[in-house]
């Protein structure tokens, strides 16, 4: 049976040295790091993020401004809003929860964002210097599964790594940040073609597509270490990940549950990314 690599151990770890060390900025500085999150519209699941990623600021003593929209704002405003909080010596990082409502460019509104408060690291600039391996922030999920193996001793080094899913915000940052660390890397996608070859040879297996239950233990090599990106919601309400777990975890010598696995990661390396904007501006 796999060893469970838990996201709430290593996230309750993490945030607790961010504690830490937000409690001594705020000693130095006077003033609490600040992250700002920008919604529009009324999507739940977006809901529900925003609400978590206030409530981590809170916890770990950041101080947290929540800015709701309506989805019919129109660009011109919420770009008004972005140079507004760039110019906010209290907003350290900047976060627009995506999806945008389609009457809005996307693209558009991540580039009007500081490259200094993009916490998310979505903006071309920091997506540029992650490609040159001269970064201040990383994406925040494939930070996370980083964090996620090095805590559980997992080599990453020579390891052949297979990447199912090529997003901006996670399959094509995630196989950047394996082949950085030595992985020989392959990034499989919607048009690979018989998948399951590249599958079974894998060491390292990250699984990032949105389709519930989609990687089956018939597809996975017996001793890989399993990581599951995917968040998908079952028509009876239940959560789901992108790995048929009780089947994988079976063969697999690691693997990720869905939830509490990657999941709470991504949050917890938002607020290190916001610990260090705070950083860099009070020493710019
Ligand atoms: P996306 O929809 O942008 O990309 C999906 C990728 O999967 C695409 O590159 C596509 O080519 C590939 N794909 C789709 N079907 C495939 C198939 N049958 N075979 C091979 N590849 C296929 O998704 P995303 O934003 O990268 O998110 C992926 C999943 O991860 C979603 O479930 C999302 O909710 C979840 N997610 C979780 C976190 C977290 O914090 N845990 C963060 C971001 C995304």
């Amino acid at each position: 049976m796999a060893e469970l690599i838990s996201g709430k151990v290593v996230s309750a770890k993490v945030r607790e040295d961010i504690k830490i060390e937000t409690a001594a900025f705020k000693k130095e500085y006077g003033t609490a790091p600040g992250l700002a999150v920008i919604m529009v519209g009324d999507n739940p699941a977006s809901a529900v993020y925003v609400r978590n990623k206030h409530k981590a600021c809170l916890e770990v003593g950041m101080t947290s401004y929540e800015i709701k929209f309506d989805a019919d704002i129109s660009e011109d405003e919420l770009l008004n809003k972005i140079d507004e909080l760039n110019a906010d010596d209290n907003v350290d990082g900047i976060l627009v929860q995506l999806p945008l409502p389609k009457t809005i460019d996307e693209q558009k509104v991540i580039n009007r964002i500081s490259p200094t408060k993009d916490v998310d690291a979505f903006h071309p600039q920091n997506v540029g210097k992650i490609m040159i391996g001269n970064y201040t922030f990383l994406p925040c999920t494939p930070a996370g599964i980083v964090e996620l193996l090095n805590y559980y001793n997992v080599e990453i080094g020579g390891k052949k790594c297979v990447v199912i899913g090529r997003s901006n915000i996670v399959g094509k940052p995630m196989a950047h940040l394996l082949m950085e660390r030595n992985g020989t890397v392959t990034v499989c996608h919607s048009r690979t073609k018989e998948l399951k070859e590249y599958t079974k040879d894998a060491d390292i297996l990250v699984v990032a597509i949105g389709k519930a239950e989609f990687l089956t233990a018939d597809m996975v090599k017996p001793g890989a270490v399993v990581i599951d990106v995917g968040i998908n919601r079952r028509d009876d309400g239940t959560l789901a990940g992108d790995v048929k777990f009780d089947e994988v975890e079976k063969i697999a010598s690691k693997i990720t549950p869905v939830p509490g696995g990657v999941g709470p990661m991504t949050i917890t390396m938002l607020l290190k990314n916001t610990l260090t904007a705070a950083k860099q501006h009070k020493n710019s």
